[in-house]
């Protein structure tokens, strides 16, 4: 397949989640919700069922109105009002971890909002490096465990889980790979990168990885004289197609990411151990440079300037989903640990309900002089 082709078939699948999962019921398979960030995807995939991500959609709230106050990140509103105008109906569970506290609420707001979808919790513990951790991780797993058995009639047993953390290992390491190699591709634009990133919720991930490993050897046979401006990312979430269309209008590229949607979920891989339980709470435990990750050094600010240094970044992009307290607590730190290093930092603050993009268009504008001053 051309890289065009295969690019589409991204976009195609990253635009209709509704169509992908209409698909998998058909082909009569089970379809689990995961709300972000690090639900453990691989015991919902061991067991035979289809983790399919949710990070709300770009729509007006109406009905969720009803279950948060208007000061609440627009992600877990979302995900609210998608459950509560039937966009879910067919799924068999949901599950949300809890890592902050709009996290905590949309889970308890879920089981009156959406009856009709069983809300199951994965509570992590904050300190997670100590060995207590682990066993309290574990349970948590054990928990979700129990929840999905109920839920959808499917059994667990701990080496099928094996199988499914070696599928998501592997595709860890093709997303890793990607990242390195569309950073010298600047003719593959913000959007389109969007929609590779984006369908990995909508597809089993042993045939993400085949596509992704497709494109990326496309890639490598062919070269481009296109130059841009490098950017590195940092936020939430960037699925907003205007801002990202502002972006390829002006001539960035992301040459880097920083997104919990995006790379933070690649970083780390389930090592080897006796019990794939064991295995996938070691995971946990590793896990680092992410702002609902606790971490008393902040090690993430750091991490950002070394990786926008090492990718050659002029300047990083941050965008902040509007209301939340995590990314909003660890950005003074992050621009100044940038600053320090000379390396510009722009905010824009998003929100899924946001139409107008122009105050954005006009801060990139200036920000692009600004880089290339
Ligand atoms: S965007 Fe922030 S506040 Fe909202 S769910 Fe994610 S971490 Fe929590």
């Amino acid at each position: 397949m051309k890289t065009a082709e295969i690019l589409e078939q991204f976009h195609q699948i990253a635009s209709s989640p509704s169509r992908q999962k209409e698909a998998f019921l058909q082909a009569g398979k089970k379809v689990v919700l995961v709300a972000p960030v690090y639900t453990p995807e691989e015991i919902i995939h061991s067991m035979g069922l289809v983790p399919m991500a949710t990070w709300g959609a770009d729509i007006e709230l109406k009905l969720a109105k009803k279950y948060f106050p208007a000061f609440i990140c627009s992600i877990v509103q979302s995900i609210v009002e998608l459950g509560m105008n039937g966009t879910f109906d067919g799924a068999s569970a949901i599950v949300v971890p809890s890592l902050c506290d709009s996290l905590k609420v949309l889970g308890e707001n879920w089981k009156y909002a959406v009856p009709s979808i069983p809300f199951i919790p994965m509570t992590y513990p904050q300190n997670r490096k100590p060995a207590y951790a682990l066993d309290f991780v574990k349970a948590g797993y054990n928990r979700v465990i129990s929840d999905l058995e109920k839920a959808t009639g499917a059994k667990f047993e701990d080496e099928k889980l094996k199988k499914s953390i070696e599928i998501y290992n592997q595709h860890n390491a093709a997303m890793r790979k990607l990242e390195q190699v569309l950073a010298n591709h600047p003719e593959i634009t913000a959007v389109q990168r969007n929609d590779i990133y984006k369908s990995a919720g909508f597809m089993l991930k042993e045939d993400h990885t085949k596509l992704v490993n497709e494109l990326i050897d496309t890639l490598e046979e062919s070269s481009t004289d296109v130059q841009k401006i490098k950017i590195m990312t940092s936020g939430i979430l960037t699925d907003c197609p205007s801002l990202l269309s502002i972006l390829d209008e002006n001539g960035f590229q992301i040459v880097a990411n920083d997104v919990a949607s995006e790379s933070r979920q690649y970083r780390t891989d389930a090592p080897a151990a006796d019990t794939g339980l064991d295995s996938l709470a070691l995971k946990f435990s590793a896990m680092d440079n992410c702002s609902v990750l606790y971490d008393v050094e902040k090690k993430r600010v750091n991490m950002i300037v070394e990786q926008a240094r090492q990718y050659g970044a002029k300047g990083v992009l941050v965008v902040l989903t509007k209301f939340c307290d995590p990314e909003e607590f660890d950005y003074p730190l992050m621009k100044k640990a940038c600053e320090k290093e000379n390396l510009p930092v722009l905010l824009v603050e998003v929100d899924r309900q946001m139409t107008n993009y122009e105050q954005a268009r006009t801060m990139l504008e200036g920000f692009k002089d600004m880089l290339q001053a």
